[in-house]
């Protein structure tokens, strides 16, 4: 019985780093600059995209699914605040259809899919 306590509650959580998610976070910077760009007329981030963006990296970076996460809009965990999350709805489905001038279609169905 001793030590197992020693192994509760104190474990170090490292950020995600991985391919997968670092392209994720690509996806998140790009949809986030275009709908900005088009809706509230800014040449960089206005405070509250900054504010997204800053927030969809962190859940990417402890998404506790790591590299083997799927699609957020696919998954059960909902780990987005429900402010964030409609944000981040109406921010892919403005810059959904744009995406797809930049990157190859199967990277946004990802995105995308349902
Ligand atoms: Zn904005």
């Amino acid at each position: 019985m001793k030590g197992a306590k020693e192994n509760m509650g104190a474990r170090l959580i490292e950020p995600n780093s991985g391919p997968n998610i670092q392209k994720e976070k690509e996806m998140v910077n790009k949809m986030i600059e275009i709908y900005c760009r088009r809706k509230h007329h800014r040449n960089s981030l206005c405070k509250e995209c900054q504010d997204l963006k800053n927030y969809a990296f962190m859940r990417l970076s402890f998404c506790r699914f790591g590299e083997n996460k799927t699609a957020c809009s696919n998954c059960k965990v909902h780990c987005y605040k429900p402010a964030y999350r409609q944000k981040m709805k109406k921010v892919m489905r403005y810059s959904g259809p744009w995406m797809l001038m930049y990157h190859p279609i199967y990277s946004v169905k990802h995105l995308l899919n349902r």
